[in-house]
C-alpha cells in the first residue's frame, strides 16, 4: 500500500522531527519551568525499536528527512547505535540532530561515523555568567569546544540556534552574529515561543527577529540577503560582508510561515504532533505496543497529517506542553 503525505492544505510532509527523551543536562529558563518538570517514566518513553518502526512506516509514506531532538538527545543511552540504524534506513536521505552541544567533544566523532549528516547546536550567549543564568550550569566552555569539535570531524553545515530572550541576551547578538565572520557557521536567531509554564507575561514582540536584524546591521555591519536553500527551513538568510558563514532569522512568532510547513513531530512519549503550535497530539504508542501492522501505523500517521491545521492559527497564545517534551 502506498500513501502520499500531502495534508488537506496541499503541503507535502516529508520531514519528521523525533524527540527521543525529555531528560536534559541543562535547565534553560525558556524551556523548563523553575519548579522542574514531571519526567516521563522508562515505560512511557518510546523504545528505539518503536521509533524505528514509526520511521520505517513513515519512510514508506514519503518521509525523507529526520531530525533527532529532545530533551537533550545525547544524554539518552544508546543514541549512537540508534542513529546508526536510522541512517541505514534506505530512503531516509538526511538525518540531523539538535543538541545543546555540552557532550559534543566526546560524541561528535561517533555521531559522524554513525552517518549523521547535520548538526544544530543551541547557544544563546557567549558570556559565562549569562550562560549560567539561562541554563543553570557552567558548561559554556564545553559547548564552545563542542562546536569546534563538530567542525573538526567534518559536520557541514554546523548551525547555531539562538533564542531571542528579552532582557537577557540582547548584548550577545552582535558577538554571536560575528562568529560567522571566521567560521562557515549558520547562526540563526529564533523568536521565543510561548511554551509551557516558562512563559512570562511580556510580549514576544519585545525581542523580535526584526529587532535582532537591526541590531546586527547597526552594531556589526551591512547584511546581504542570501537566497534560501533547501536546507534552510523557515529561516530567512543573510550574510555579513566578507563573512564565511551566514545569519538566519526565524520569526516564529511575528512571522507567518505555516503555509510552507513540511513537518510532523513524534514526541518522546509516543504521540504524533501535527503542528508545533497546537497542543493536538495523536497517540501512536498504543498501536506500537498492541503490535499493530505497518498499514495500521500508516493509517495513524495519515490521520496526523490530515489533522495539520491550515496555519497562522492563534499562536500568540500559550501552550500546555513545554518544549522539553516536544523537542523544538
Ligand atoms: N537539548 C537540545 C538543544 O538544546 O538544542 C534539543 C532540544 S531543544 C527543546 C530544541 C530547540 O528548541 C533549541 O534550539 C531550543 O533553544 C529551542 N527552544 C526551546 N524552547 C523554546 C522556546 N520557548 N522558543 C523558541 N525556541 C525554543
Amino acid at each position: 500500500m502506498t500513501y502520499s503525505l500531502v495534508d488537506p492544505y496541499g503541503r507535502c510532509i516529508d520531514y519528521l522531527r523525533i524527540s527521543i527523551t525529555d531528560l536534559c543536562n541543562l535547565r534553560c529558563v525558556y524551556c523548563r519551568p523553575p519548579q522542574g518538570v514531571d519526567l516521563l517514566t522508562h515505560e512511557e518513553i518510546l523504545r528505539y525499536e518503536e521509533i524505528l518502526s514509526v520511521v520505517e512506516t513513515a519512510r514508506s509514506m514519503g518521509i525523507r528527512k529526520i531530525r533527532i531532538t529532545g530533551g537533550e538527545p545525547l544524554v539518552r543511552r544508546g543514541v549512537i547505535g540508534f542513529i546508526d540504524r536510522l541512517t541505514g534506513i534506505e530512503g531516509i536521505d538526511d538525518v540531523g540532530l539538535t543538541t545543546n552541544g555540552a557532550l559534543l567533544t566526546k560524541m561528535a566523532e561517533e555521531l559522524r561515523t554513525a552517518g549523521l549528516s547535520r548538526i544544530n547546536i543551541s547557544l544563546d550567549t557567549l558570556r559565562r555568567d549569562t550562560f549560567a543564568a539561562i541554563t543553570g550550569t557552567d558548561k559554556l566552555a564545553d559547548v564552545l569546544a563542542g562546536i569546534e569539535r563538530a567542525f573538526e570531524v567534518g559536520f557541514d553545515p554546523v548551525k547555531i540556534n539562538v533564542v531571542l530572550l528579552a532582557g537577557i541576551n540582547e548584548p550577545d547578538v552582535a558577538g554571536l552574529a560575528g562568529l560567522t565572520m571566521e567560521k562557515p557557521l549558520d547562526v540563526r536567531f529564533i523568536e521565543r515561543m510561548p511554551f509551557g509554564a516558562t512563559w512570562t507575561p511580556h510580549p514576544p514582540e519585545s525581542f523580535s527577529a526584526l529587532k535582532a536584524l537591526e541590531m546586527i546591521r547597526s552594531q556589526v555591519g551591512d547584511l546581504d540577503s542570501v537566497p534560501r536553500g533547501p536546507l534552510d527551513g523557515p529561516a530567512t538568510m543573510f550574510r555579513l560582508k566578507g563573512a564565511k558563514g551566514r545569519i538566519g532569522i526565524i520569526d516564529s512568532v511575528t512571522g507567518h510561515f505555516c503555509g510552507t510547513c513540511n513537518r510532523m513531530r513524534l514526541t518522546a512519549r509516543g504521540t504524533l504532533r501535527p503542528c508545533l503550535l497546537s497542543d493536538n497530539e495523536i497517540d501512536i504508542r498504543s498501536a506500537l505496543r498492541r503490535g499493530d501492522s505497518p498499514d495500521q501505523l500508516a493509517a495513524i500517521i495519515l490521520s496526523a497529517v490530515n489533522a495539520k491545521p491550515p496555519g497562522n492559527c492563534g499562536h500568540r497564545g500559550r501552550f500546555a506542553e513545554g518544549m522539553n517534551r516536544i523537542g523544538g
